[in-house]
């Protein structure tokens, strides 16, 4: 009988794994894969440093750079280099985001009046957002819906579609402002406009700027997790196919013999638990099955620096439909960050698909790579064949918090409270970023220890 098993292996499970070591529990952590970090995943090529899936910490939420700080490698923590300036294509061009703003917001006057990527009309429109009168109502809204009605369609064409919705890789009509910015939603509830309550809340910049990773790459958290938990916690290849019983609970793997534990957590995936739930509670599974999630890839490739005219002086670009592109966004990763390629050589990243381009994972390797390499050569005046390339495939990895998504997982949480010492965390419910993974993980891995004793 094991105290505690933890289904899944990516950041979410490993934290709490860790969490409930901390508290003097030893869990055991089943993983489908033959290795840990789920969607992390940094892979070192001739000398150039990978990240395949997320690449950076968001450092306003604590998380991941404390639990870095626990596993001693805190001081391997690099921010990102300098210019920090991200672009938007617009017109086959590409435009700075105005500096000075928070999600692409003006929060100073000067910047947004000289930039170019808003029309005069569309700048005076974002900027009549300071005398429109407050919502009324709390209902969840879309980001889409909330950003026209308070900024107009350009404002959504080159900011909300791209920026917000596309971190998601979601749809800008479907993401619930409520579960992802919610920051927006108080402004506009308790100044009565976001832009005002921007320009009075300046707070001064951390030279450090929003990010930080690590100079192995985002990997190197989950390798020295699963380090620092050991062989006896962490089983890979081990694939759960089904959950049942009510506490004690019965963990049936796809190739070795069922184990038994006092409590589950689980990290997946919300489809997957859905799967692995049915025989626990089927209002539970069909709640998890409700989340939707996208799909995508990112292609990375490197070249010698003289290959490449555009000065590159900045983190990357995204891409508004508009456009007509395929490459949702774009990251000069050598430039972003400190020791990604040899010296002379520069690393650059595509992201494809997202809830707009759900067919994308059908098309080969080789299709995504010529793609992706054939956007960013006109765009940044590449010439010549890259040194290598990788393509990175994340099929159904990405939780859509579509509107009314807070009000299913309150619904999720519910049904929770009514099953003995079963949990359920991960990106699908209450946060997608790693300090959101970490932090819910670790928070329910707390609440498990309690339960126990
Ligand atoms: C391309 C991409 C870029 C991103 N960029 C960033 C970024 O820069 N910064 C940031 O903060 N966030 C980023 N994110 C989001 C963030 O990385 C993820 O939300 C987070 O890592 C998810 O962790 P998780 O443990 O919840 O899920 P996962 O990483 O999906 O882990 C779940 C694990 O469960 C395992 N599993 C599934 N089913 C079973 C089963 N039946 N039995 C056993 N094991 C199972 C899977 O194999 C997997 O290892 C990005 C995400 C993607 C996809």
């Amino acid at each position: 009988m094991n105290d505690v098993v933890i289904v899944g292996g990516g950041i979410a499970g490993l934290a709490a794994a860790w969490e409930l070591r901390q508290r003097g529990i030893h869990p055991l952590v089943l993983e489908q894969r033959h290795r840990t970090g789920g969607v992390i995943l940094t892979e070192h090529i001739d000398g150039f440093v990978v990240d395949g899936g997320p690449d950076a910490f968001l450092i306003q939420k604590p998380a991941a750079i404390e639990l870095c700080h626990q596993l001693g490698i805190g001081h391997r923590l690099v921010p990102t280099l300098l210019p920090r300036t991200a672009f938007v294509l617009r017109g086959g061009r590409l435009i700075p985001l105005p500096e000075a703003s928070f999600l692409g917001l003006p929060t100073r006057v000067g910047p947004f009046v000289s930039t170019h990527l808003f029309s005069w009309m569309g700048k005076l429109r974002m900027g009549a957002e300071v005398i429109l009168p407050r919502r009324r109502g709390d209902d969840d809204e879309s980001i889409g819906s909330f950003m026209r009605r308070r900024f107009g369609d350009e404002a959504v064409a080159y900011l909300a579609e791209p920026l917000l919705a596309g971190i998601h890789a979601g749809d800008v009509d479907q993401l619930s402002v409520n579960s992802l910015f919610p920051r927006l939603v108080e402004l506009e509830r308790t100044r009565g406009s976001v832009l005002r309550g921007l320009f009075a809340n300046q707070t001064p910049r951390s030279p450090q700027g929003a990010f930080m990773s690590l100079p192995g790459g985002v990997g190197e958290l989950p390798a020295a997790l699963t380090a620092a938990l050991g062989d006896d916690v962490v089983r890979c290849g081990a694939t759960v196919t089904e959950i049942s019983g009510s506490g004690p609970y019965k963990i049936t793997l796809a190739t070795d013999a069922p184990v038994v534990a006092r409590a589950v957590i689980v990290s997946t995936p919300a489809w997957s638990a859905a799967t692995a739930l049915r025989s626990v509670d089927t209002t539970l599974a069909a709640l998890c099955a409700q989340i939707p999630y996208a799909s995508s890839a990112t292609v990375a490739f490197g070249l010698r620096r003289q290959q490449v005219q555009h000065p590159l002086q900045g983190t990357g670009f995204v891409v508004p439909k508009r456009e007509r592109r395929s490459l949702m966004a774009a990251t000069w990763v050598s430039s972003k960050w400190p020791h990604r390629a040899p010296d002379g050589h520069v690393l650059l990243r595509g992201f494809l698909g997202g809830a707009s381009d759900p067919s994308l994972l059908d098309q080969s390797d080789e299709q995504l790579t010529d793609t992706t390499v054939a956007e960013l050569s006109s765009l940044l005046s590449i010439s010549g064949q890259p040194l290598f390339t990788r393509v990175f495939r994340w099929p159904r990895a990405t939780p859509q918090y579509h509107v009314g998504h807070g009000q299913r997982v309150r619904d999720i949480d519910e049904r929770l409270r009514s099953l003995t010492r079963l949990y359920l965390t991960g990106s699908g419910y209450r946060g997608t970023g790693i300090p959101d993974c970490i932090a819910d993980a670790r928070a329910t891995a707390a609440k498990a220890a309690a339960a126990l004793r």
